[in-house]
């Protein structure tokens, strides 16, 4: 697979709205677009830095794996994702053939326009890993 650059970093929180204004009034960073992404059960916030994005994850149902996440480990980093410039499709199969244990097998609608695949921690150096790459 070819990744261009760290596309984003998911970061797991309670509530969206009470983390921003350290992201927004001490980092100086600034949110461009949250979105409910109805099938993962959570609503997604992205800040830029630079080239990359910052992904604040907040469920919106307790059935949510953000939810359960906060419940395991609380607020924090979620997952790294990458961006991918020769198809998650293909690199899917790829991290298949090397024995990477995937969580999607195919590539799924994500948010900011994303088509995106998941790999699991347990194969990732214990990193949540997300491919993706731009919806054509
Ligand atoms: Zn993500």
């Amino acid at each position: 697979m070819k990744i261009s650059q760290i596309e984003h970093i998911g970061i797991a929180v309670e509530s969206i709205e009470k983390v921003l204004p350290y992201f927004e009034n001490v980092l100086g960073l600034k949110c461009y677009k949250t979105e409910v992404v109805e099938d993962q059960k959570v609503k997604t916030a992205f800040l830029k830095v630079g080239e990359v994005k910052l992904e604040l994850l907040e469920p919106t149902s307790p059935e949510s794996t953000i939810a359960a996440y906060l419940e395991k480990r609380g607020q924090g980093m979620h997952h790294m994702a990458f961006r991918i410039e020769d198809g998650v499709a293909n690199a899917i199969a790829e991290a298949d053939a090397a024995g990477i244990r995937l969580i999607d097998k195919a590539p799924r609608k994500g948010a900011d326009s994303m088509n995106i695949a998941f790999l699991h921690p347990k194969s990732t150096v214990g990193i949540l890993t997300e491919l993706c790459e731009p919806q054509a």
